[in-house]
């Protein structure tokens, strides 16, 4: 396929946009990057797909998410409204992950993935649970992301918070999902394994977890979200929670850790020297009211800061406008979290992530022998765009609504706004009829 007529992001390191060029697409990859007239003599029998003078760029990559939270949109929590963070997960997220049934399991990913399509969202990182359906729970997710042609990575959150009976059906889980993807091979599926959050397991069932994981496999975990996960920690092990992550193994270049917030200097220190990933949900945060994670400093020691939206809608630029504006106020600094520490994280840190899943080629840039996973742009700058100033053009600029197309390993999942893997109204009809039981088996527990 030849992609014709665009402007092309490429978000290499220093960025360029570049014009009058042509991208050549062959096998899932950029095979060539050159000028049009060339190409089209080239590659006279490709399909074409003409980008009408909008910008070409990656997809965007989201390297934390929750697809089952899909039932908790317009949900009314009964009695007063949490007041704090534990009661969030008490009244809202326990049991409305109890209330899940496979079929619900597999309507969320569905409508998170049209979601993520429609907003140029083509790799997402999922951290899922469902506790009264959790075995082939990831299957069913896998199913639901192949159809959907985007790229993912799927893991189980393991937590004692159900009995032993619960968290060793979440690592057995996690270990089936695992092996079945080295198995099977898929080049849009990768695997981690998931622990649910330092509070919620113990530290038998952290060894478990760490004894049973394979090599090359990374644990996928909530850590200091709300201050009661560093006292929890502290009365169960006299250790703060990263210090405990790291005492018991769970740490390392291929392990992500969600949020960090509440931690101090030497647990980023230790998060620095293992080379773990740090997610960064500034939406969620500050939904929930639980603080701010020093990214800046985090970034300062090296730690590879990466943006997610914990199951928020998956509109990337969002993420991008909040942390650009939440730590400005924090700090009461307009110079704090500029525009390039967002693109550090949400362009170069989030490739860097889900790249390591997806070894094809490189991930979010555009270059020859990159994985073609592209979006379409209908944006049109009334001021100089330029290389150095897309940031800035994005944040106060660009909105998902502009993406028309989406494309992921080559393959187009959605062209003029339409959608070509998933019907949408289907989708969020079949979500329909299955919410009033979800909704009514959470209120059962109350
Ligand atoms: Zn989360």
């Amino acid at each position: 396929m030849l992609i014709t007529n665009g402007k092309l992001v490429t978000w290499e390191e220093p960025n360029q946009i570049l014009e009058g060029q042509a991208l050549a697409i062959s096998d899932g990859l950029i095979a060539e990057i050159g000028p049009q007239a060339g190409l089209l003599s080239r590659y006279p029998q490709d399909e074409r797909l003409d980008a009408g003078g909008q910008y070409v760029m990656p997809g965007n990559i989201c390297a934390h998410t929750h697809f089952y939270g899909a039932y908790a949109r317009g949900l009314a929590i009964p009695g007063p409204a949490p007041k704090d963070f534990p009661e969030i997960l008490e009244k809202l997220w326990w049991p409305l992950d109890r209330a899940l049934r496979m079929d619900d399991v597999r309507a969320s990913a569905e409508v998170m993935l049209v979601d993520a399509i429609k907003h140029g969202t083509t790799a997402l990182i999922d951290h899922h649970a469902s506790p009264n359906a959790i075995e082939g729970s990831l299957d069913a997710i896998a199913e639901v992301v192949d159809r959907s042609g985007v790229r993912a990575v799927l893991c189980y959150e393991v937590t004692d918070r159900n009995g032993m009976d619960g968290a060793r059906a979440g690592i057995s889980e996690n270990l089936r999902f695992i092996q079945e993807q080295s198995r099977r091979g898929s080049a849009r599926l990768g695997a981690m394994f998931g622990l649910h959050a330092s509070l919620t397991v113990s530290d038998a069932t952290l060894d478990i977890c760490r004894d049973a994981i394979p090599p090359e496999v990374g644990f996928h975990i909530h850590a200091a979200e709300h201050e009661v996960d560093e006292y929890d920690s502290l009365a169960k092990s006299g250790m703060r929670v990263i210090d405990r992550l790291s005492r018991r193994g769970i740490l390392g270049p291929r392990a992500i850790v969600a949020h960090a917030i509440h931690i101090d200097a030497r647990e980023s220190e230790l998060l620095a020297e293992s080379g773990t990933w740090v997610t960064h949900q500034p939406r969620s945060n500050m939904n929930n009211g639980v603080g701010v994670a020093d990214v800046e400093s985090l970034m300062r020691l090296g730690v590879p800061v990466c943006l997610g939206t914990d199951g928020f809608s998956h509109t990337m630029w969002e993420e991008w406008k909040t942390a650009y504006l939440l730590h400005k106020i924090w700090r009461r600094d307009p110079r704090r979290m500029n525009g390039m520490d967002v693109v550090a994280m949400a362009v170069h840190n989030n490739a860097a992530l889900a790249g390591q899943f997806f070894p094809q080629g490189p991930l979010g840039v555009i270059q020859p022998g990159a994985l073609a996973d592209l979006i379409f742009v209908d944006y049109h700058p009334h001021t100089p765009l330029t290389p150095g100033n897309l940031p800035w053009h994005i944040i106060f600029g660009f909105h998902e609504s502009m993406v028309t197309a989406t494309i992921v390993a080559g393959r187009v999942l959605m062209r003029d706004r339409q959608l070509l893997t998933m019907d949408e109204e289907a989708v969020a009809a079949h979500a329909r009829e299955l919410a009033p039981g979800v909704w009514e088996r959470y209120n059962a527990q109350f």
